[in-house]
């Protein structure tokens, strides 16, 4: 027979003796429990066993003599039942207390939540606990501030404030950010070195030492259960001593270290042992928490909180939907995200609120997506004849894949709705004659189109090639209706600009961040193009078109967007994709070398020069902070040019020149003039430099994924074979994940998927993600569960777009609290 088992029959005994008067232990029978169910779970009875003998006993000594009896009997009768289904080889003691009477009186039960949902409990217990979780028939209003809960004053509401909380909902939504599971916990003396674990002891004693000449304080207590001890420390938290000799009983959870062949713990995380821990939930919700909020006390407010408001809590989703994905009702989802009954039950629920939140985030974005394609947009026609005597007059055939993408273009913008979409192709693809043709149909009805760029260097650069590709036509754009309006535009210039886009005489107009400026008017714009999109945020792309009237927008990125982001946070957009290079390229052969090995990389360098092509050599800073890094590149490039290419012509850029100085380094590089331009990461995104076939990077370790590839996409945009060398900063980071990555692909592709693996979805997002803080528990790079929340999304808004259906009102309202949390609800 367990020990545990052994014990109880030798105190029920004691008590049976003396007649039930609570005094076979020193203080009562509720003080076996400590001990006892640390040993009952070493002997690992079943949790429901323990559950059930720590609610009688602890209430023991209330009852009356004959109570105590009935509840003695009824216990006994069950732990003897229980032992004998547990198919253990030790043969149960025959018991010789009677087992003929009822179980104890159901008043005695706990009413704790997690133990009303116990499957294996008694029937009796179970309908006792069901009712005191009926709703009660009061309405009950989750908007309700926090304040109006007992217990909640000015301070605890201000503390809730700052956490984001003021209202029940917003309680009810503040979810553990871990849960502690007490069936788990484990005896200090069978602890292993490494082990993560919980524990649960006594403090034995605790004191305060200095150690490294005083500079330290360290808190020592010594903790034990029946079965062992453990020394537990914390360092500088001197004030710990005083709240761990209050504390008596702790929970602790950490790694388990050694020292000096003990076993320890450091700086656990800890608190005081409550009745709640041990008694009512063998998994235990931990919660983020903030300045006079202990964990404690959260604890019990959402306690009581999810009892009173779980069970009314409405599913917004229609049944139909709901059974589909096998999910739990929201209700339940909420009660046992914060106390679950079980490993499997949390799981659950966490899967059913994240798909919510993925299924709303759809919602909103369809809506938006429905809405903008209800609007009314201007009609530009491009007769097939007409189209093609223009791509005729091209240097170049365009793709297929550019063939595709035009074909969409053209049939979005004479489809009499503005046009949504979102062009994508990899580095070189050839984007930028698409948008020129776009500009083209547009301006040649007399509406207005424009071009913004994240960099002066870029705008400047799609300035040139639009005036180029644009300027045989003067029927359709004349020179001078074609301009660039840069920051660094002399104001006087500024002001012409902008009073003639607001009579309508520029046509086409090319920028940075300054297109977006208050005074800038236009006439008519009808589209506005966005090129390498993530370089901007939503609000960015809003204000530009703003400032039309329902514009078409095309916006442009060479950061192929992972499948997961397309659905969300891209999922308003219409897609068209250039999967094609032009004809004639040759991949880019990448290599990483060690530091020491640079000169290696000069000789490539001279050897391609020598052959008539050109170079980038990227400094590696990274623009940390502007002075410094203007004097190192110059440094840098004094260097070069003295002692590594004398016979060579270098150009210096970097973002603190002058613009025209920088304008004119780009027209003498572009021009062959100079062979190898010395950059720092001003050059990264867009640059287009066909003749240039080797791009140097050092320090390249410092750099993203997705900023390698865009340096590598400078160059590879001719026939001529191309390199990419990746020199790390040190001779370690010679393994760096990224640099490695981009020596196995030069798919953009892969290499996404891979950034937003070890980066996360930031970068692709821009200060869209701004708009995704309301995501708690999804990930939007789960692409299996975005893809299911976006085809249930889909699925519903084709039967009522509208969400008028009656089924779907509590749906309609679950959406806007969900899009008004986050924003203002423009996401594209
Ligand atoms: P990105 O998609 O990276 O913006 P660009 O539009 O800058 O690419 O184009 C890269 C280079 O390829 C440019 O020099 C452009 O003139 C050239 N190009 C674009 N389309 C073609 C094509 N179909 N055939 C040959 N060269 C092309
Ligand atoms: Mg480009």
């Amino acid at each position: 027979m367990k020990t545990s088992i052994k014990k109880l029959r030798k105190f029920f005994r004691l008590e049976a003796e003396r007649d039930y008067d609570n005094k076979a232990v020193m203080g009562g029978l509720a003080n076996i429990l400590s001990s006892w169910e640390l040993e009952a779970r070493e002997d690992e009875l079943p949790e429901q066993i323990i559950q059930a003998v720590i609610s009688r006993l602890r209430d023991y000594h209330r009852l009356s003599e004959e109570s105590r009896e009935v509840a003695l009997k009824g216990i006994w009768k069950r732990v003897n039942k229980e032992s004998l289904q547990d198919k253990k080889r030790d043969k149960v003691d025959e018991v010789n207390l009677p087992t003929d009477k009822p179980a104890p009186a159901p008043q005695q039960i706990s009413e704790h939540p997690a133990q009303k949902k116990e499957p294996s409990q008694p029937k009796q217990k179970k309908q006792q606990v069901e009712k005191t979780v009926t709703p009660p028939a009061e309405k009950l209003d989750f908007d309700t501030p926090v304040n109006s809960i007992k217990g909640i004053g000015e301070k605890k509401t201000a503390a809730l404030t700052r956490m984001g909380i003021s209202s029940i909902r917003d309680l009810l939504y503040t979810f553990p950010r871990r849960h502690d599971d007490y069936s788990k916990l484990k005896p200090i003396g069978s602890l292993w070195f490494g082990e993560e674990v919980t524990v649960i002891g006594t403090i034995d004693s605790v004191s305060t030492r200095s150690v490294r000449g005083g500079k330290m304080k360290l808190v020592e207590a010594m903790v034990s259960d029946k079965s062992g001890a453990l020394r537990v420390t914390w360092f500088n938290q001197p004030w710990l001593e005083g709240q761990l000799s209050r504390a008596k009983h702790v929970v602790l959870s950490g790694e388990i270290e050694q020292y000096l062949g003990r076993l320890t713990m450091n700086n656990p995380e800890w608190e005081p042992l409550s009745n709640e821990q041990l008694h009512t939930n063998r998994i235990v919700p931990v919660y983020p928490l903030t300045k006079d909020i202990t964990q404690k006390w959260l604890r019990g407010v959402l306690h009581d909180t999810v009892q009173k408001y779980g069970p009314s809590i409405e599913d917004p989703l229609p049944d139909q939907l709901r059974s589909s994905i096998s999910l739990p009702v929201l209700s339940t989802a909420i009660q046992e995200i914060h106390f679950p009954d079980s490993d499997q039950s949390l799981q659950k629920a966490k899967q059913r609120l994240a798909f919510d939140e993925l299924f709303l985030l759809q919602m909103g974005v369809l809506k938006q997506k429905k809405q903008w394609e209800n609007r009314p947009g201007q009609v530009f026609d491009s007769p097939d004849v007409w189209i093609n005597s223009r791509l005729e007059q091209l240097p170049f055939q365009l793709t297929k894949a550019q063939i595709k993408t035009l074909t969409q273009v053209r049939e979005d913008l004479c489809s009499g709705h503005p046009m949504n979409r979102l062009l994508q192709g990899d580095v070189g693809s050839g984007k930028t004659v698409i948008a020129a043709l776009a500009a083209l149909i547009v301006v040649r009805q007399g509406a207005q189109a424009a071009f913004m760029a994240p960099t002066s260097i870029l705008a400047e650069q799609h300035f040139q090639s639009l005036k180029k590709l644009l300027g045989n036509n003067p029927d359709e754009i004349k020179e001078n209706e074609i301009t660039l309006l840069i920051g660094s535009t002399p104001e006087d210039q500024k002001e012409q600009i902008r009073k003639k886009l607001s009579q309508g005489e520029i046509k086409l107009v090319i920028g940075t961040h300054a297109l977006l400026q208050e005074p800038v008017e236009f006439q008519n714009l009808q589209l506005a193009i966005v090129d390498e999109q993530h370089r901007f945020g939503v609000e960015q792309r809003g204000t530009l078109r703003q400032k039309g009237n329902n514009p078409h927008l095309l916006v442009m990125t060479a950061t192929p967007i992972p499948r997961s982001l397309a659905l969300t946070t891209f999922g308003d957009l219409e897609l068209s994709v250039i999967d094609e290079l032009p004809p004639g390229r040759l991949p880019v052969e990448t290599h990483v070398l060690f530091p020491r090995e640079i000169e290696r990389a000069y000789s490539l360098v001279r050897r391609q020069v020598d052959k008539g092509n050109q170079a980038f050599i990227i400094y590696p800073l990274v623009e940390e902070s502007e002075k410094i890094d203007e004097k190192a590149a110059v440094e840098e490039f004094s260097r070069l040019q003295k002692e590594i290419f004398p016979s060579y012509s270098l150009g210096l850029l970097h973002g603190q020149m002058r613009p025209d100085d920088k304008e004119s380094v780009m027209t003498l590089f572009r021009d062959k003039e100079i062979q190898i331009l010395v950059s720092t990461s001003v050059v990264e995104v867009g640059v287009d430099i066909p003749g240039a076939t080797v791009m140097l990077v050092e320090g390249a370790h410092r750099f993203g994924l997705a900023q390698l590839h865009q340096f590598r996409g400078r160059v590879g945009r001719s026939d001529q074979k191309s390199y990419c060398i990746l020199i790390p900063g040190n001779a370690e980071e010679i393994e760096n994940q990224r640099l490695q990555a981009m020596v196995e692909t030069n798919d953009g592709f892969v290499l996404a998927e891979k950034d937003l693996e070890i980066r996360g979805p930031g970068q692709f997002l821009g200060t869209r993600q701004s708009g995704y803080t309301e995501l708690k528990l999804a990930s939007i790079t789960d692409l299996k569960l975005v893809e299911q929340a976006r085809q249930h999304a889909s699925e519903l808004f084709r039967q009522d777009p509208e969400l008028s259906q009656e089924n779907h009102q509590k749906l309609a309202l679950a959406v806007n609290q969900f899009w008004t949390l986050k924003n203002s609800g423009d996401i594209s």
